[in-house]
């Protein structure tokens, strides 16, 4: 089918709530995408932060499709390996003490919010429900996550939302003391680097204040590790690069790869807050987006994290200070970078000369898979250099 076909009849059947490129990808191999015209694209977006090691990685296919020869679903009612290792590995890579395994984002920050909630509502009483997060987060689509996502252009027309979350400015420790304070919350929830909200980094004396106060206060600190986990920033999850412990941790985007799997990590204080009955999934610990996501944890070690630095070193380098750039953010291969121009602009110009960006807010997204071969990283930075320059004074 061509490809103006494809448009029409997605443009005609899939509802409309996303803005596509005139793209329609058939393949690819690593971090080079081909279209249906076939013509080529260097990938840094990786799907959103999903496709951590790219297209049709070889050991990633391979743990995928051997699994899912032998078994591909069983429910959550009997025990399978792929689970149990993935759970295991989690764990005694993180200190985290149990997992609940999901299929997405949002519902691993359900969970995460759930498991604070009944902790708070066992341990302070049922009026302590109310969790804290920061302007700018984003943390989902469903009701609740939205609830707890601090952008109000997402909260319009979807009242009402889950009550019981209060939001407070980014990096400001005085007005989250303050807010600690006046709502005696049930959790604490933040995303070390904000993503969607245009790739924003949190202070490191913002993160361990709001460490100690949730220590100090008995409150879960609750870390969002859907975008900056799975060695994304350049550890296997952001938290780590600021010597906390958080009491959960979710996690989803880049852990499967490419199939859908959410996690939600607790650690020691609420590690027994969830028992039989008080939640569950279909789908979730499915075991062939576990057996791929297991390969995708084994393999991030700190080999793999040094070169994640050194390609993020690379990126700054040269796009800070380059010009029609006003300013590059982030950590890691999770990188914001402010065009002069519209961010959008920049990105259209980049798909025209074969490199796939994001966006975020009004910053061009940089989301590589982790392994991108310097050569391609060179040559899309070049691009991507070029778009931002061309035609500022
Ligand atoms: C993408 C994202 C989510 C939502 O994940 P879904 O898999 O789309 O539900 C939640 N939190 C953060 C920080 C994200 O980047």
């Amino acid at each position: 089918m061509k490809m103006e076909s494809i448009t029409s009849l997605d443009q005609q059947y899939v509802a409309g709530t996303y803005g596509r490129f005139p793209v329609e990808l058939v393949s690819g191999k690593g971090s080079v995408l081909t279209a249906s015209d076939g013509k080529t694209y260097i990938d840094l977006g990786s799907g959103i932060g999903v496709t951590s090691f790219g297209i049709a990685d070889e050991v990633w296919t391979q743990a995928v499709t051997a699994q899912i020869g032998k078994l591909q679903h069983t429910s959550n009612l009997y025990y399978t390996a792929p689970c149990a290792r993935l759970a295991q590995a989690l764990c005694e890579k993180t200190g985290m003490k149990k997992v609940f395994f999901s299929n997405s984002g949002a519902e691993a920050n359900e969970c995460a919010i759930k498991a604070a909630r009944k902790y708070a509502a066992e341990k302070k009483g049922a009026a302590c429900s109310t969790i804290l997060t920061l302007e700018g987060s984003f943390h989902g689509r469903t009701l609740t996550t939205l609830a707890a996502t601090g952008q109000e252009k997402f909260h319009t027309l979807f009242q009402p939302l889950t009550p019981g979350f209060a939001c407070v400015p980014a990096n400001d420790v005085q007005a989250l003391a303050a807010a600690v304070n006046r709502v005696n919350p049930a959790g604490i929830l933040l995303e070390c680097v904000q993503g969607e909200g245009g790739v924003v980094p949190l202070t490191a004396e913002f993160i361990t204040a709001a460490a100690k106060l949730a220590a100090e206060n008995d409150i879960p600190l609750m870390i969002d590790e859907v975008q900056t986990g799975n060695g994304r920033t350049g550890s296997l999850y952001a938290y780590m690069q600021f010597g906390i412990q958080p009491d959960i941790v979710s996690t989803a985007k880049g852990l499967g790869g490419g199939l859908p799997i959410g996690a939600t990590l607790l650690g020691e204080k609420v590690q027994s807050v969830l028992g039989p009955g008080n939640h569950g999934s279909t789908f979730g610990g499915n075991p062939v987006c576990c057996a791929g996501a297991l390969s995708i944890l084994n393999r991030l070690d700190d080999s793999l994290m040094a070169q994640v630095r050194e390609k993020s070193d690379y990126i700054f380098s040269q796009l800070t200070g380059a010009p029609g750039v006003e300013s590059v953010t982030g950590m890691g291969l999770m990188i914001g970078i402010k065009p002069v121009k519209p961010a959008k602009e920049v990105v259209m110009a980049c798909l025209e000369q074969g490199v796939l960006c994001l966006t975020a807010k009004d910053k061009v997204r940089l989301l590589p898979a982790l392994n991108i071969p310097m050569e391609l990283l060179t040559q899309a930075v070049d691009v991507l250099k070029a778009a931002c320059a061309q035609g500022i004074a």
